[in-house]
């Protein structure tokens, strides 16, 4: 089946994000800790695609090391799946772009592993800033790269962009249906 990958810095929202996407209130754990989400969560939707949830990155408080280990899981991961589809790179809409996240997309840019921005935590600024918010990620990333990845702008305490991002999934899920001739 298709897999869609969500990752983010710790405490990003991805747990909350996860529910809101699954309707479900019970499936990922959200707590204001860091660090909770340790491995990897592989949901079933709508019986035909795998959201696939992976910890967080960019704790302060761990050591090289493991900061090491977890590098390798991760790219681990990203290198092979072939089900993947599309990963999700989480970030805050209330912070200016931040290095760990445009290391990190760039390294997916660079691998060829086709992904998408989402903003969290809408709710928490007005209109006005979230333009600004999104136009800074936006040309920052257009200082490296031609075009902007497909974006969204979601809050799980208000629900907002839940359906453009099941949407977007389930576009390209028809898209790898109609290209298939078996
Ligand atoms: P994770 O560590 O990335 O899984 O983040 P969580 O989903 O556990 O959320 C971290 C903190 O942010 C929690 O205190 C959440 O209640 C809060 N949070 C998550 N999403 C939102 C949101 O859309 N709006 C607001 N206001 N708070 C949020």
């Amino acid at each position: 089946l298709p897999e869609y990958a969500f990752i983010g810095r710790s405490n990003v929202g991805k747990s909350s994000l996860i529910n809101m996407l699954t309707g479900r209130k019970s499936l990922a754990k959200t707590s204001g800790k860091p660090g909770k989400t340790q491995l990897i969560n592989h949901f079933l939707i709508n019986k035909n695609w795998h959201l696939v949830d992976l910890p967080g990155y960019g704790y302060a408080q761990v050591s090289k090391s493991s900061k090491k280990v977890f590098q390798r899981f991760i790219t681990q991961y990203f290198k092979n799946r072939e089900q993947l589809v599309c990963g999700f790179v989480l970030v805050d809409i209330r912070h200016n772009p931040q290095p760990i996240d445009l290391e990190f997309m760039q390294w997916l840019g660079e691998n060829g592993i086709p992904f998408g921005i989402i903003f969290t935590k809408a709710d928490k600024l007005k209109p006005k800033a979230i333009e600004n918010h999104v136009e800074a990620y936006k040309n920052i990333l257009l200082e490296t790269w031609e075009e902007v990845p497909n974006y969204f702008i979601t809050s799980s305490s208000k629900n907002i962009g839940k359906d453009d991002v099941l949407g977007f999934i389930d576009e390209l899920n028809s898209n790898i249906n109609s290209n298939t001739f078996t």
